[in-house]
C-alpha cells in the first residue's frame, strides 16, 4: 500500500517534522500479532510517530514496536519515554541502552523522562540525557506530565539541547494544561504532545449537550465525533496527538483527523460547550 501523508508539524524547534496524528501504544501488551498488524495498518496511514515507553507493558511494548517498524524504520519517528525510577544519571544510560535494544534500533528519535521524580535533581537527569544526545543515542530530548516550572528547569539544565516537547494529557474532557502550559510552550516553540486525546475512550461514549453540540458539528462536516476531537485539539498550533487504537476502524478513522481545519466558529462553540 502507498504511504499517504498526513498533515505535519515541526517539532519543537528542530528541523524535522511529525504528524499532527501519530499513534500510542499503552495497553497494546496482550494480542502481539493484533498490536503489530494494527501499528503497521496506522503506519500504512500515514501516522509516522510511534509513542512506547519502557514502562509499558515492562518493555514489551517497545519490542512490539520493533516489530511492527522493522522494514521501514527510515519513515517512522519512534519516541519512548525513561521511567521515573530510573532517573539517576547512570540508570537513565542503561534504561537508554534497553530500551534501544528492545526496539531493534541504533537511535531513538524522541527519549522522554515520562514523570517527574521529587527525589532525583532534573539537572541530574537531563545532563545524562545530553550525554545520550551527544553520543547519537537519541535524536532529541523531551519531558512528559512536566508543570512549566519543571520544563524551565529541564532546560536550564542543558548546555548544548533543548527540550523539544512535553507530552501532557489533553483532551476535551481535561484541559488544565490550557493555563499556563499550552502558552509557555507556544512562546518556547515547544512540541505539546497531546495523550490520551480521546479521554481513553470517554470521548467516543460521552453522553450530554456538549457531546450533541460535537456530533451536530461532526455531522455538518461528514467527519466523526472523535475526529472532530481530535482536530480540536491540533487546532493549536503546538499540539500533536497520540491516539491509541487496536480497531482498524479506529485507527482508519484517526488518520484522518487532519488535513482539514475545524473553522474558528465551530472550534469556539465546542470550546465553549466543553469549558
Ligand atoms: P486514548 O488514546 O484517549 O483512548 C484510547 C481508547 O480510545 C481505546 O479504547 C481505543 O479503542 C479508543 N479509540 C481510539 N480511537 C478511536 C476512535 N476513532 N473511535 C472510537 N474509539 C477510539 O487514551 P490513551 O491510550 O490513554 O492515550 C494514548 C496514548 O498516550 C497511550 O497509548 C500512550 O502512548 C500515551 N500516554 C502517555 C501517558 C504519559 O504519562 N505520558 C499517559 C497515558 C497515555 P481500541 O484500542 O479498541 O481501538
Amino acid at each position: 500500500m502507498e504511504v499517504k501523508s498526513l498533515e505535519f508539524r515541526k517539532l519543537g524547534k528542530t528541523r524535522d517534522s511529525i504528524p499532527l496524528v501519530g499513534m500510542g501504544t499503552y495497553g497494546m501488551g496482550s494480542d502481539d500479532d493484533r498490536a503489530i498488524e494494527a501499528l503497521r495498518y496506522g503506519l500504512d496511514r500515514g501516522m509516522s510517530l510511534i509513542d512506547t515507553a519502557e514502562m509499558y507493558s515492562s518493555g514489551h511494548s517497545e519490542e512490539l514496536v520493533s516489530r511492527a517498524v522493522e522494514d521501514r524504520r527510515e519513515s517512522v519517528f519512534v519516541a519512548s519515554k525513561v521511567s521515573p525510577s530510573h532517573f539517576a544519571y547512570d540508570d537513565v544510560l542503561r534504561s537508554a541502552q534497553k530500551s534501544l535494544k528492545r526496539l531493534g534500533l541504533k537511535q531513538m528519535d524522541l527519549y522522554q523522562l515520562h514523570w517527574p521524580n521529587p527525589n532525583i535533581p532534573i539537572s541530574e537527569t537531563v545532563r545524562a540525557t545530553e550525554k545520550l544526545a551527544n553520543d547519537g543515542l537519541i535524536r532529541y530530548i523531551g519531558v512528559s506530565n512536566f508543570s512549566v516550572k519543571q520544563v524551565k528547569e529541564a532546560q536550564q539544565s542543558l548546555s548544548k539541547h533543548q527540550i523539544v516537547s512535553n507530552q501532557v494529557e489533553y483532551n476535551l474532557l481535561q484541559r488544565s494544561i490550557e493555563s499556563d502550559l499550552i502558552p509557555y510552550c507556544q512562546k518556547e516553540g515547544m512540541t505539546v504532545i497531546a495523550y490520551s486525546p480521546l479521554g481513553q475512550g470517554k470521548i467516543p461514549k460521552g453522553e450530554g449537550v456538549e457531546f450533541d453540540l460535537l456530533d451536530k458539528v461532526a455531522a455538518k462536516l461528514r467527519k466523526s465525533r472523535n475526529q472532530v476531537a481530535l482536530n480540536w485539539l491540533i487546532h493549536q498550533d503546538s499540539v500533536v496527538v497520540i491516539p491509541k487504537a487496536i480497531r482498524k476502524e479506529h485507527l482508519a478513522e484517526n488518520a484522518t483527523a487532519s488535513g482539514w481545519k475545524l473553522a474558528k466558529s465551530d472550534y469556539e462553540l465546542i470550546s465553549k460547550a466543553f469549558a
